[in-house]
């Protein structure tokens, strides 16, 4: 199996941020850190493994990963320079 076939896009862990977040932020705006395209949470291409990876749709960069132990959960935002909620 490739790592292409196991992508999905921000709406497979809508559910997940609006556990973490309160609200549901696939409709969130996000700019890259990486290129600094802006778009919509929900246009990640996300890959589930070991844990969570979101992606940048344009660059490819890195914008989110997210880890979840038994009692806690990790979440790395560094490759998203804002985020705009509504
Ligand atoms: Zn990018």
């Amino acid at each position: 199996m490739e790592m292409r076939d196991l992508k999905l896009d921000g709406n497979a862990i809508g559910g997940l941020m609006l556990e973490l977040f309160g609200s549901d932020m696939t409709g969130a705006g996000s700019v890259c850190a990486g290129c600094g395209a802006h778009g919509e949470m929900a246009r990640l291409d996300v890959y589930v493994g070991a844990g969570i990876v979101g992606r940048c749709c344009h660059c490819e960069a890195v914008m989110i990963r997210i880890v979840q132990g038994r009692d806690r959960t990790w979440l790395d935002l560094s490759g998203v320079a804002s985020l705009e909620l509504s």
